[in-house]
């Protein structure tokens, strides 16, 4: 059972699109569940949103015993409101709290948890083209102690974002950095889970390739700084010669839903799709012999981003002329046709929000 406390404190909800932006502007309520070794998780509650006290040496603060994940709920034509894909959401919850030595949570209840939220606030789900309403549930460790050990008490909050659409504009190509020092991720580290310092590690580069002008950083490999791995904080494809390629999942990179969407629709559309290695070298090579049609990035916040410029080792190299590509707009318009309900979701990745 989960307790419901009302607010009675009711937020305007935004008038115009605008007024969205991304993460800006939270819904009425959250959702907030505790854990401890003697109970497990316990007291699942939905509670006005606001701040919450935790005693300052709670081990989040300290080192990051945290995960998250991102997913989000559309409004069709008909009003009703359906999740995409929550299932692979919470299965990969799981996995980052298996890496972080975070107790899981039962799947099943936890898509009720959402949906109940969602209920709750369900006059939040806008219908603007291109809205949506954005989740984050998230765990943090709350053990008030300093001692380096996986703590024995936890809280799992749900906070809700009506987010506007990413592109105001339409889909502009992005101009990407290919960081050569710094890295994301190392083999046998925690790149392949959403955990808060995969994030707080990035800063630092993508702070300096934005005041050189770029959007966002192309990340390589830790030992040979040689191996695409991600762009900034989605996964990447490129398409070579009419064959689309993404790196292989290799334990630094996050196993994206919307990555495996794209591969879902080149398998079912029988484009050929490799996972595999990819060097920084083969793209270069590709983009001077003329094989290089499109690259973009994937994720749950853009979708589809298609990459029109990119700089390595001091050169600029341009992809479709700095245009978006056809694959990157195919992919982009069916997935949002199939989340906005206006396309057959033939793989039932819809999951309608029952008010
Ligand atoms: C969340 C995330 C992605 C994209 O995953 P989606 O499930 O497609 O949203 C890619 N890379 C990183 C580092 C991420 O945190």
């Amino acid at each position: 059972m989960v307790k419901i406390t009302r607010t009675s404190n009711i937020k305007q909800v935004p008038e115009y699109i605008e007024d969205l932006g991304f993460g800006k502007i939270f819904t009425d309520h959250m959702f907030v569940m505790d854990y401890s070794k003697e109970e497990g998780w316990n007291n699942p509650e939905i509670v006005p949103y606001a701040p919450i006290s935790l005693d300052p040496s709670s081990v989040c603060f300290h080192y990051g015993q945290n995960i998250f994940e991102g997913m989000k709920a559309y409004r069709h034509e008909d009003e009703k409101i359906y999740l995409f894909r929550p299932r692979d959401h919470i299965a990969r919850f799981n996995e980052s709290c298996v890496r972080m030595c975070i107790p899981m949570v039962d799947e099943e209840d936890m898509l009720k948890y959402i949906e109940k939220l969602i209920v709750v606030d369900n006059k939040w789900v806008p219908s603007f083209e291109g809205s949506s309403l954005y989740i984050r549930p998230f765990i943090i460790a709350t053990t008030p102690t300093l001692g380096v050990k996986p703590a024995v008490n936890y809280k799992m909050i749900i906070i809700m974002s009506p987010v506007g659409s990413y592109y105001e504009n339409g889909i502009e190509p992005i101009n990407i950095h290919v960081e050569t020092e710094l890295v994301r991720a190392t083999q046998g580290g925690v790149g392949n889970v959403k955990t808060a310092g995969n994030y707080a590690a990035s800063l630092l580069a993508q702070q300096r390739a934005s005041r050189k002008g770029f959007d966002q950083v192309l990340w390589l490999d830790s030992f040979y700084h040689k191996y695409i791995e991600e762009v900034g904080v989605m996964n990447i494809f490129f398409s070579f010669n009419k064959k689309i390629v993404t790196p292989k999942l290799n334990g630094t990179i996050l196993p994206g839903v919307t990555r495996q969407t794209v591969i879902d629709l080149c398998n079912s559309w029988e484009v050929d799709i490799e996972e595999r290695r990819i060097s920084i070298e083969e793209v270069t090579r590709a983009c001077y012999q003329n094989k290089l049609e499109e690259i973009f990035g994937t994720g749950t916040a853009a979708v589809i981003s298609p990459i029109g410029q990119f700089s390595y080792d001091k050169k600029k190299y341009q992809v479709n002329n700095g245009e978006i590509g056809q694959v990157s707009q195919s992919l982009f318009d069916v997935i949002n046709q199939i989340q906005y309900g206006e396309m057959e979701d033939q793989f039932n990745w819809l999951h309608r929000v029952k008010i």
